[in-house]
């Protein structure tokens, strides 16, 4: 064995030991996974040129039976497979220690009294019903693990929200509240509530149907602009304990009147219109936030300048400020309500960054926060 030799064995044995000893590990840690997106495409394979087959929120838990190029190949509740970007979810073993202040923030806590505001699933794969009894029909499954919002109590079942949205009912024998899982690892986290879990919102994407709003230089639609936002919107709202009100959720025609009556017999606490701005001024640019013009109160303005701050904030874009008009929708609310022009679908910079998934939800995120804010003080 020659000096040369002995220097790379020296080398490449102990490297090899190491990579035998990570290995174990690594394959360990993938066991489950945690998204860690807002809301997150799942494909058809480990690619973002694969088919998308589905979409996840943040929180979300999902077994991994395979990696792949980066992504994770995991079983959905309903026992499908698909594929998740490896950047976008964290094994769930790292989940405990590493849990951090944002985290913290995201796990609501209820009194004792009240319903846990999310319960974890512990049968190993559990029916969701449509009402609160083993005689209402099976809408979906969960498996173990899963962590579903709650947002009632029936005769001893949880009134659940789906990742997707819809709501459902699990036993209560087979799911038990969040708050009892965390203190039983020891109690070291104090937890903070969401200021906006129970939260009625009225959250209204702009325009819709017949009317495709403003349209982009390369054609793109506002109405799609403002409900791909209010959708990522309603699931990350939801997630933290808010009740959510669309008042479109498909490609549909729906009244000025319509939607502001829709929040106001709903008994909303804020009404949301979502909109992009745009110009005969192809250089026109940038965020604004308006609220009614007559009858204004302080609660109008602050929901305003919580909103506006936040999407400046995240999406880096031109802060043209605060504006009042008497749009009909802030007109007829009965509630605090602010309409929010995210960034002109005239500017062919701006268009190019409004139909990318990944700035829609920015958006929802500054949207979160902004509401989050304005809740909070
Ligand atoms: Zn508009």
């Amino acid at each position: 064995m020659g000096p040369r030799l002995g220097k790379r064995l020296l080398f490449w044995v102990p490297l090899f030991l190491l990579f035998l000893l990570a290995l174990p590990l690594a394959a360990h840690a993938a066991t489950q996974v945690e998204v860690t997106g807002l809301v997150v495409n799942l494909r058809a394979g480990p690619g973002t040129d694969y088919p998308v087959v589905g979409q996840v929120s943040r929180g979300t838990r999902l077994v991994v039976v395979g990696e792949a190029r980066g992504w994770y190949n995991v079983a959905l509740p309903d026992g499908r497979r698909a594929f998740i970007a490896g950047w976008l979810a964290r094994p769930l073993e790292e989940a405990v220690p590493s849990r951090g202040i944002t985290a913290r923030e995201d796990k609501p806590v209820s009194s004792p009294a009240a319903p846990p505001n999310s319960v974890e699933v512990t049968g190993s794969v559990v029916n969701l019903r449509a009402g609160p009894g083993t005689d209402y029909p099976v809408v979906g499954q969960v498996s173990r693990g899963t962590r579903l919002v709650v947002v009632g109590e029936a005769r001893g079942w949880y009134n659940v929200v789906l990742p997707d949205g819809r709501r459902a009912f699990i036993a209560g024998w087979l799911a038990r509240p969040r708050e009892e899982a965390i203190s039983s690892r020891g109690g070291e986290e104090r937890l903070i509530p969401s200021a906006l879990a129970g939260k009625k919102i009225a959250l209204d994407p702009g325009h819709g149907g017949s009317d495709p709003g403003a349209i982009g230089p390369t054609g793109y639609q506002e109405k799609g602009f403002t409900l791909a936002v209010a959708r990522l919107l309603a699931a990350e709202l939801r997630s933290r304990g808010a009740q959510v009100l669309l008042t479109r959720d498909r490609d549909v025609d729906v009244g000025l009147y319509a939607r502001a009556a829709m929040a106001n017999d709903w008994g909303a606490d804020v009404f949301l219109s979502i909109h992009a701005d745009a110009s005969f001024n192809s250089s026109a640019r940038g965020i604004s936030t308006w609220y009614r013009r007559e009858g204004a109160t302080a609660e109008d303005r602050r929901l305003a300048q919580c909103l506006q701050e936040a999407l400046v904030k995240e999406l880096g874009l031109a802060d043209r400020g605060l504006f009042t008009a008497n749009f009909v929708v802030l007109r007829e609310s009965s509630m605090p309500a602010a309409l929010v022009e995210i960034g002109f679908i005239s500017n062919s910079d701006e268009e190019a960054l409004l139909r990318t998934p990944e700035f829609q939800a920015r958006a929802a995120k500054a949207l979160v926060d902004g509401l989050e804010r304005y809740f909070s003080s």
